[in-house]
């Protein structure tokens, strides 16, 4: 153990990744495309970064999103919950039957399976947040936008 530390640490300082690299994937910043999000999941100007998929170690997606002022998603629900970790700016989010609530960043969010809401910016301000969710199967599905990331609700 202490020789491979000693190999990959002068590596890592050069910004040079060992060849054998083990447990530790590095996706650097930038080297992710991000989408616009999809009209019948989101109003208004929303784009998507995907920041990790579903693979045979991973349990959960995870995505930045950021909403221009007045961008929001549909109602939806999340089949086994949400989490979401607002990162900046000024948001809303709202349950079926509740009152509209204001998220910040620094907020942490979760929503509950098989709750209908929606999430996005305010009027007058763009709200960025982490989004993760948990599919039920998570062979099922490898794409951020795909059906078991967000499930729209008419
Ligand atoms: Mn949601």
């Amino acid at each position: 153990m202490k020789k491979i530390l000693a190999t990959a640490l002068p590596l890592a300082l050069m910004g040079v990744e060992p060849a054998s690299a083990e447990g530790v994937a590095v996706s650097p910043n930038g080297s992710r495309a991000h989408a616009i999000g999809p009209a019948q999941n989101f109003t208004g100007h929303v784009l998507v970064e995907p920041l990790f998929a579903v693979d045979q170690n991973k349990r959960s997606i995870g995505g930045h999103v950021t909403f221009s002022p007045g961008a929001r998603s549909a109602w939806h629900v999340h089949s086994t919950g949400q989490v979401l970790i607002v990162t900046d700016g000024v948001g809303w989010i709202q349950e079926d039957g509740g009152a509209k609530r204001e998220i910040r960043a620094g907020d942490v969010v979760w929503t509950a399976a098989g709750v209908k809401h929606w999430h996005g910016a305010t009027a007058t301000t763009s709200m960025r947040h982490i989004s993760i969710t948990f599919p039920d199967d998570p062979s099922s599905s490898r794409r951020l936008d795909g059906a078991c990331y967000r499930r729209a609700v008419p």
